[in-house]
């Protein structure tokens, strides 16, 4: 047991938070069994929801750079494959698709 009175919060924290949380407990009642504060418990559990939600926008899309592959996406925004980024700055790009390349 520490005794300076900050507690270490360990990812045996992390699931235990993800269990009661699963269990549809509220975060006062969340914080009242895992003897924490509240604002951790909102905090460390923002934390979670947004590592899991990176974890889950990870998937294999269909490229819509023109080879029309398929490629490990890294979020839903993320439509074009590495293959086809590098394609695009080498130079075969309409320079009014993309308006921030402006004329050099
Ligand atoms: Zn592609």
């Amino acid at each position: 047991m520490l005794m300076n009175g900050k507690k270490t919060w360990t990812s045996e924290h992390d699931c235990q938070l993800m269990e009661l949380k699963k269990a549809g407990k509220k975060p006062k009642e969340i914080a009242l069994i895992m003897g924490r504060g509240i604002t951790t418990i909102y905090y460390k559990s923002t934390e979670l929801e947004r590592k899991t939600l990176k974890i889950n926008q990870r998937k294999v899309r269909r490229c819509l750079g023109g080879c029309n592959k398929d490629f490990e996406s890294s979020s839903p925004g993320n439509r074009i494959c590495p293959n086809c980024i590098k394609r695009d700055r080498s130079g075969v790009v309409d320079p009014v698709a993309i308006p921030s390349m402006g004329i050099n």
